[in-house]
């Protein structure tokens, strides 16, 4: 048994563990919500700084990019909060009191109606820093309620009305997002950095000769397109259970006493 659709917030947080994760886990959703006014707010817990394959990456630059990458991935949601960047190193997350202390603020100080964040119980993950940045959201959503939490931040306590995490291991909830679909897609390629190791999209022709610059187009061309297939098939494939077009899954958390 599963619920749809609550109804559109105010003003929506979405925590990620590195810049691209929000836009797979709850993209279309927020494009839906910012469609209908809701002001989206991006936090980011670490600073992507392990997403190239490359290993002589200028590590600044790569950093910067994503960053960049991620800004423009929220505008093209229709995102016109903050994009918050903890920038702990990549790989490295702890869902220590630190990281929650810096969390629990930035809830103070946005006063989000909905939190959304990786599901830190989903079995087998294999990114420690998905797991941590689940645990921090929800950990730091708790300290943000209750006013004897961190008081030296000297801010008002934050109670959301609803927890949403993605990549649920038993997802309860389903969020019609028919017809955002290509705002997703469009948000998940501003990660230009990340086409080749997250998305499977070549970027560059080693080969080099022009004679086969064609023959690379059309790889990267395929290899876009199956991309753009195989997230709107996730879609189509959660908007099924609710008899939709396309949904986005969840489990929702709803009672934040
Ligand atoms: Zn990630």
């Amino acid at each position: 048994m599963v619920s749809r659709d609550i109804s559109t917030p105010s003003c929506a947080l979405a925590i990620g563990a590195h810049p691209d994760d929000v836009e797979f886990g709850c993209g279309a959703t927020l494009a839906k919500w910012a469609s209908k006014g809701c002001k989206i707010y991006h936090l980011i817990c670490t600073d992507g700084s392990k997403g190239s394959w490359d290993p002589d990456t200028d590590v600044a630059s790569l950093i910067a990019r994503r960053k960049e990458e991620q800004r423009r991935a929220s505008r093209a949601l229709g995102g016109s909060g903050e994009v918050i960047f903890l920038s702990w190193p990549d790989g490295e997350l702890e869902a220590g009191l630190r990281q929650r202390w810096q969390i629990c603020w930035w809830i103070r100080k946005i006063r989000p109606e909905v939190i959304l964040g990786h599901d830190p119980w989903k079995r087998y993950r294999l990114h420690p820093d998905h797991r941590n940045a689940g645990f921090l959201f929800i950990d730091a959503t708790v300290a943000a309620r209750d006013p004897l939490f961190f008081p030296e931040q000297n801010m008002p306590p934050h109670r959301p009305s609803a927890l949403l995490l993605f990549e649920a291991d038993e997802p309860n909830h389903i969020e019609d997002v028919t017809g955002f679909e290509e705002l997703k897609v469009a948000a998940l390629l501003e990660h230009e950095s990340q086409l080749e190791t997250t998305m499977g999209i070549p970027v560059s022709n080693n080969n080099g000769s022009s004679s086969s610059e064609n023959t690379f187009q059309d790889i990267q061309k395929k290899a876009r397109d199956e991309f753009v297939t195989k997230i709107k098939g996730e879609l189509a494939s959660n908007g099924k259970v609710i008899g939709v077009r396309s949904g986005e899954s969840f489990y929702l958390m709803d009672n934040i006493k």
